[in-house]
């Protein structure tokens, strides 16, 4: 049984309420973290404060070292990071694998493109005038995580934060506590000074003591509801925040795609950590001509997963996370269900997996947006399908939700690729090719998926403050455009 402490001002230190992270396969309990109210919160933050007047002052090639050792922190534990994601939130270990390797790898990225990235601009004004950009830390980054992504999200803000100056409180998932333990211990074996990081588990009232402590910054990944929640409690103290959202990507599949690169690559994207990704492609629109052959190809790819534990070779589809989860996807079906779609595949939890938060993957065609499976974000192994005749249809159906995160398209026609990629509205677009991730690209939504950017050189901006200074090298003793007016 596993015992979960605070990190606070570099000290491991224990709080008197407690609450339970759970095997999403087994419903067992691993461990005991700590349930951190308002004062553990506030001292966390005082800690963070008082660190980051150091820290700011650190020479960025020192902090930029320190990432490169965090990388190579996350890689030796390869083995231990990725059993614990696996045990925490159930997903396969394989995926878990590609989490902490990729985890690895954006922290790299940001270790060794960090100073391009925080260059200011020299501006040019005058033989007399010299104008540049500073470009400085915020302070302290309350940092508010979800469980899906448990090493991975919460590295992508401590990287480009701290690597620009700041100092970070860490609220992870109540649902993946130990991964965000571990990611303290990672950064102190690094070499991260005493208060730079901390760590307060705990639940959704830690988060909000979080965001309404004495913080600069909220990088907050989660769903639309939290995050407007988030944005009125930000409102009351003007914080600067950055949101990434939930989604309801679409997928589109044109009549002159290659069909079975797409079904493989709509069943990988829609079912990969058991439908519980941001960027899955949640509604799925095939062009009339070749919807029949699409959906019997997805149909059957989808029936030949194999659903099991995560820790267990061969399992392609683990639990989903909770049993609140499964209980909400479960009222999304029966709704579609009433409404009309038609189960083509699964839609029920499977007999022999009865302990643990299991579902079956399933299909729906027949669908419509009165139905919540298409104007809600389905967080689950459940692929909706349904069919257009042309492109403005396409567009109107995939632009037809509150969310903006991502979309993918699948043609093998330029001209329909590039008009698609302009007329959706999101932040994300794939083309034959579906939910990657690469540190030099922007990541990030509009609409209900939220604001900001994680990731590339657009990410690390979010972390500072652009500071202009103006210097006048010239003798003149006043100018034409002050006191006195007219008579001059
Ligand atoms: P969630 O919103 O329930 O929780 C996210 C985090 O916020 C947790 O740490 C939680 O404890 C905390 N929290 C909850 N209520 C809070 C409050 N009132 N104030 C402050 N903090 C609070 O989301 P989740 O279920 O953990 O994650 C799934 C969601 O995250 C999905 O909607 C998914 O699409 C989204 N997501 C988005 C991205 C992206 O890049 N856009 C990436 C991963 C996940």
């Amino acid at each position: 049984m596993l015992e979960g402490k605070l990190l606070i001002g570099g000290k491991w230190l224990s709080c008197e309420r407690k609450f339970e992270s759970l095997n999403p396969a087994t419903g067992e309990v691993i461990g005991r973290a700590c349930l951190a109210g308002n004062k553990e919160v506030t001292d966390a933050v005082e800690a963070a404060r008082f660190a980051q007047e150091s820290w700011k002052k650190t020479d960025l090639s020192e902090r930029a070292r320190i990432f490169i050792r965090i990388g190579d922190e996350i890689l030796k534990r390869k083995q231990k990071l990725k059993t614990l994601i696996t045990l925490e939130m159930g997903r396969p270990l394989f995926e878990s694998e590609i989490e902490v390797l990729k985890t690895s790898e954006m922290v790299k990225y940001f270790a060794n493109e960090g100073k391009t990235f925080l260059e200011g601009d020299a501006i040019p004004i005058s033989p007399d005038t010299f104008s540049f950009t500073r470009l400085e830390p915020v302070g302290v980054v309350g940092v508010i995580k979800p469980w899906n992504y448990p090493l991975l999200l919460p590295f992508w803000a401590i990287a480009p934060a701290l690597i620009a100056g700041n100092t970070v409180v860490l609220k992870p998932s109540d649902l993946t506590p130990f991964v965000g333990i571990e990611i303290g211990k990672i950064c102190q074996d690094a070499g991260v000074p005493e208060g730079v990081i901390n760590i307060v588990t705990g639940d959704g009232i830690t988060g909000e003591c979080l965001v309404r402590s004495d913080i600069d910054m909220v990088s907050f990944t989660g769903s639309s509801e939290t995050g407007k929640n988030i944005m009125k409690s930000s409102a009351e103290k003007l914080h600067r925040i950055s949101l990434e959202l939930g989604g309801s990507d679409a997928f589109i599949v044109f009549k002159d795609a290659d069909i079975e690169e797409a079904i493989n690559g709509a069943v990988w994207g829609r079912f990969m950590n058991c439908g519980q990704v941001c960027v899955s492609p949640k509604r799925i629109f095939v062009e009339d001509g070749i919807a029949d052959s699409f959906i019997e190809g997805f149909v059957n790819k989808t029936r030949s997963l194999v659903i099991g534990k995560g820790l267990e070779p061969g399992t392609d589809i683990g639990p989903m996370v909770s049993m609140e989860q499964r209980e909400k996807l479960e009222l999304q079906v029966e709704d579609a269900v009433r409404k009309g779609a038609v189960i083509e595949c699964g839609g029920k939890i499977p007999l022999s997996l009865q302990d643990g938060y299991y579902y079956e993957p399933t299909v729906l065609t027949g669908v419509n947006h009165e139905m919540r499976v298409m104007n809600e974000e389905v967080f689950g192994p459940v692929a909706v399908i349904s069919v257009f005749e042309n492109m403005d249809e396409a567009i109107a159906l995939a632009n037809g939700t509150v969310y903006g995160l991502g979309s993918s398209v699948w043609t093998k026609n330029l001209d329909t690729a590039m008009r698609m990629s302009s007329h959706l509205e999101c932040g994300m677009v794939w083309v034959n090719e579906i939910c990657t991730l690469h540190p030099q690209c922007p990541w990030g939504g509009i609409k209900h998926s939220g604001m900001g950017k994680d990731l590339s050189r657009y990410g690390i901006r979010e972390f500072v403050s652009i500071k202009h200074v103006n210097i006048n090298l010239g003798n003149e003793k006043t100018r034409p455009w002050w006191f006195p007016y007219g008579r001059g």
